[in-house]
């Protein structure tokens, strides 16, 4: 802790007071500390699809241009880079903006069972051939007040990376059912897991188990951060549970506004 200390008084007068403030260094410092990790972090994630660019751009420069089995494959590859470099850009973007709390949530209520559905619809569309997914919904409306695009990113971060660090022909297991007030939402599958002491780092920004293989899967390190952010902005929590080479599943939890019966399936 530092002290510092102003007197109060009129020029050349009598002194009416001291004001003693004191400053929690620790925090500060760690604020500072995060800051400038943070920096060295930004600074290393858009430096490796740059030298990785630069280097294929050289080759292509230097004659690989007119060689047609090579040339597109170099392309592609500084294509995927870029890509990957603008997710970069935008979640580092969202993440900004969420710390200045410089956005307002779109709420709106709705039966989240249903939305679910939708959600996983979606992805069974396009891997469903790839992967097993499995329901386990409640045959009820449950409803809930979620800003949908903010959820529809949150789902989509966690359900990627249930995709992304699974076997191809794993079951992706989707489950949601009420716990008291609130709403338990999980995803579950049967990929690589998470080493037990990682697995509350997987939150922070930038954090990941295998960087490179993150990287080379387009990753950003910055999903779950983002997710985390949100799940907050609706005033639930979220969490991970993992065995090491069996399976992750991620948990997060809404508040609940109202359940109904359904005659849905
Ligand atoms: P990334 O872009 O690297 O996937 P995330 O923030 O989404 O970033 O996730 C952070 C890290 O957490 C990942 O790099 C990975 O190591 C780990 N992770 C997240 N979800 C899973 C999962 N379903 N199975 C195994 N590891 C996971």
């Amino acid at each position: 802790i530092r002290v510092s200390f102003s007197v109060i008084n009129k020029e050349d007068g009598p002194i009416n007071g001291l004001i003693a403030v004191l400053h929690d260094v620790t925090e500060q410092e760690q604020i500072e500390q995060e800051r400038r990790e943070f920096v060295v972090n930004v600074s290393h994630e858009l430096r490796t699809p740059l030298t990785t660019m630069r280097s294929y751009l050289e080759a292509l420069h230097d004659g690989a241009w007119q060689d047609p089995e090579i040339a597109p494959r170099f392309l592609e590859v500084t294509q995927t880079e870029t890509e990957r470099m603008i997710r970069l850009v935008n979640d580092l973007l969202q993440l900004s903006k969420m710390d200045k709390k410089e956005y307002r949530l779109e709420f709106q209520k709705l039966d989240f069972v249903a939305y679910y559905h939708h959600i996983i619809d979606r992805f069974e569309m396009s891997k469903g051939e790839q992967f097993d997914f499995k329901r386990e919904l409640p045959n009820k409306e449950i409803y809930t007040t979620i800003d949908k695009d903010k959820m529809t990113q949150v789902l989509d971060n966690i359900i990627s990376n249930a995709i992304k660090y699974s076997p191809e022909g794993g079951t992706i297991t989707f489950r949601a059912w009420p716990v008291g007030k609130r709403l338990r939402i999980s995803v579950s599958d049967e990929g690589v897991g998470i080493p037990k002491n990682n697995i509350d780092k997987i939150f922070e920004r930038f954090y990941r188990v295998d960087k490179a293989r993150s990287r080379q899967l387009g990753g950003t390190g910055l999903g779950l951060a983002i997710a985390k952010e949100m799940v907050h902005a609706h005033g639930g929590d979220i969490w991970a549970e993992s065995k090491w080479g069996k399976g992750t599943t991620i948990y997060f939890t809404l508040p609940i506004k109202g359940i109904r019966e359904s005659d849905r399936r």
